[in-house]
């Protein structure tokens, strides 16, 4: 269905049928001005009082052949079917435009559900394919827009008219437009106020001695309206942004909607599973974190960038695992901002010492098990010049949970002190490496015992350990390592649509490629080890094929092939391990087969587990 507005001012429309149907849709012609014509041998009461009042014409008789064809655009709405389709026929013979209520196969255009405020109009419609969902759309978007719409779009509309006097250059005139946005929508919740005229002025001229800057290259349409607004002003500005402990899902709301809006993005490698996948492709990215081999990028340098980049007038994500301020350096980082004079936010995220328990089946705090939660770093414990960690203190409280950052290289020192400091040494304690993704592994042991367990698996970080009683429900609480598919992370390309879901409920990491592979979901991919990918199609087989080489993916790497022909693609383009399944139970062969893998999901009782 092709959408258009049509203006029916003055022009003449007939609409066939009197009753309750035909008012709605006569009122709504009448609205904008139409010259509305019913034909309808007993209309009712609403309809006849239009007549009265000279706003409508009424023929009080039954449709006549040929009729249809003398107007713009027909209506029919009447109870019998046979005359709806004769008006349908004719009206389309004589290429008029039709409608004939609820009949979707009878019309030439279907009517759209609107929510109006002022010349301001949201079209929903399904297509004629599913009325009950639009339905619930306008009602949800008739209580988000509220009225205060119409006068900002009076004032959008005077607003135009002062920058079309200016007669600007076009990015100089979008500039405008783009200071009058940011400052009067709330794009969060969907509201807007009208400016005041001095306020308008000076979305007119900036005010920085060049009325009318032209901050981006002539025609550069590439840039986003973000680049282009924050171009316009001076600095841009920062977000310093929680992703998470590592499960895309786990990002909030606010985080991904500051991603999506950002002209830059410098993220930890902590942060790298977080990113979405979707990230437009014109969004920099600047991984800043250690990766294997390589040395971190110095604070200062990441501050320095970070300014750079607000300076030059970009709208900057800064990414960090967890929460920011959580042993982030996020405080760091907004004094520097702060001296700097450049705008910053905060928008927390959830720290490692809630998520991470939370997967291992470890409630932080429990009643009467656990009434207190520390949250400490554990780098403190191997620092010369006295640490500042009172472990002495810690020790000394038996109803509490002890969450250990940055703890795999100082957990023996840990744990020394805390036994020297009379903890208990049967305190059940666990360390979780990688918690809330698909290689998250748990090792679980008494505190006396967990540093060799720990050493015994090899556990690399990012580990959290936590030490106290609550540690023991882990066993029972083991709903994310013993889900069956847990261990198995999946590129999907596309949606992934039901199957997606699917595999996610039992316990596969998605990671959703879009068929034009950005760059965010290059960084995603190789954040952690693919264990296959799922392809419905060869179009699909395709679009990865130059990840699988970059990635160095090899037999290790399955491809679920969802028919034979997309099987033949992957084999021609020399995949080594390949699963094809064909005919209409493909999706839930393929499933079977995923869980008939010797489970990777792990048992966190007893040592090592993974
Ligand atoms: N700002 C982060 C912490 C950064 S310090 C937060 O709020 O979570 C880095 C430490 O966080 C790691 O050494 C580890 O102790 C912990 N950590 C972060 N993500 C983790 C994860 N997915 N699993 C286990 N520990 C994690």
């Amino acid at each position: 269905m092709y959408p258009i507005m049509l203006n029916v001012r003055m022009r003449p429309c007939l609409v066939v049928g009197g009753g309750g149907v035909a008012l709605r849709k006569l009122e709504a012609l009448l609205i904008n001005d139409a010259q509305v014509t019913v034909v309808a041998p007993e209309p009712i009461a609403s309809v006849e009082k239009l007549a009265d009042a000279g706003f409508i014409r009424i023929k009080r008789r039954h449709y006549r052949p040929g009729e249809a064809a003398l107007y713009s655009l027909v209506i029919a709405a009447t109870d019998d079917r046979e005359i709806n389709r004769r008006v349908y026929e004719e009206a389309e013979n004589a290429r008029v435009l039709v409608n004939v209520a609820d009949e979707p196969s009878l019309c030439s255009f279907h009517l759209p559900a609107r929510v109006q405020r002022g010349s301001l109009q949201l079209a929903i419609a399904s297509n004629g394919k599913a009325p009950f969902a639009v339905r619930r759309l306008r009602q949800m978007l008739e209580r988000r827009f509220d009225h205060a719409w119409s006068e900002w779009m009076e004032a959008a509309k005077r607003f135009r008219r002062s920058v079309l006097r200016l007669e600007l250059e076009r990015t100089e005139q979008e500039a405008c437009f783009d200071r009058f946005f940011d400052a009067t929508v709330n794009q969060s919740n969907l509201t807007s106020r009208v400016p005041s005229a001095r306020e308008e002025q000076s979305f007119l001229d900036p005010g920085d001695g060049s009325p009318h800057r032209t901050a981006i290259a002539a025609g550069d349409d590439q840039v986003s309206a973000g680049s282009r607004r924050l171009l316009g002003s001076r600095v841009g500005l920062v977000s310093l942004v929680g992703g998470g402990p590592g499960d895309p899902g786990l990002l909030t709301l606010r985080a991904r909607q500051r991603l999506l809006e950002a002209d830059a993005v410098v993220f930890d490698r902590l942060a790298a599973t977080a990113l979405p996948c979707d990230l437009p492709a014109r969004i920099e990215l600047h991984g800043v974190g250690k990766t294997a081999g390589y040395h971190p990028i110095p604070q200062e340098e990441i501050n320095a960038m970070v300014i750079r980049l607000a300076r030059e007038g970009k709208r900057v994500v800064r990414l960090k695992g967890g929460d920011p301020f959580v042993f982030g350096r996020g405080g760091e980082e907004a004094e520097e901002l702060k001296a700097a004079g450049i705008p910053f936010e905060i928008v927390p995220g959830i720290t490692a010492a809630v998520a991470v328990p939370a997967y291992a089946g470890v409630p932080v705090t429990h009643r009467r098990e656990s009434v207190r939660a520390t949250l400490v770093t554990a780098h403190e414990a191997v620092k010369e010049n006295g640490a500042q960690v009172r472990w002495d203190l810690l020790a000394a409280d038996p109803n509490a949970s002890l969450l250990g950052y940055m703890g795999v290289k100082s957990l023996t020192k840990v744990v020394a002190q805390l036994l020297a400091a009379g903890m208990d040494p049967q305190t059940p304690a666990a360390m979780v490496s990688r918690g809330t993704t698909s290689a998250q592994v748990v090792v679980q042991a008494v505190v006396s015992e967990l540093p060799a367990a720990v050493a015994a698996a090899e556990l690399k970080p990012p580990a959290l350990f936590i030490i106290g009683p609550t540690v023991r429900h882990a066993a029972d609480l083991n709903w994310f390592g013993n889900r069956p598919l847990h261990g198995q992370r999946l590129v999907i390309a596309g949606s992934g649509e039901g199957l997606g879901a699917k595999l996610e409920l039992a316990g596969a990491e998605l990671v959703p490629v879009p068929l034009m592979v950005t760059p965010a979901a290059r960084v995603v991919m190789g954040a952690l080890p693919v264990s296959g990918c799922v392809f419905r199609n060869k179009e699909e087989v395709d679009a990865l094929d130059e990840e699988r080489q970059r990635l160095g993916w090899g037999a290790e790497i399955v491809a679920w092939c969802l028919d034979s022909e997309t099987a033949d693609r992957a084999r021609c383009l020399g995949w080594q391990t390949i699963e094809e399944f064909d005919g209409p139970t493909a999706e839930n062969d393929l499933i079977a087969a995923l869980l008939s893998i010797p489970s990777m999901s792990e048992e966190p009782v007893g040592c090592a587990a993974t």
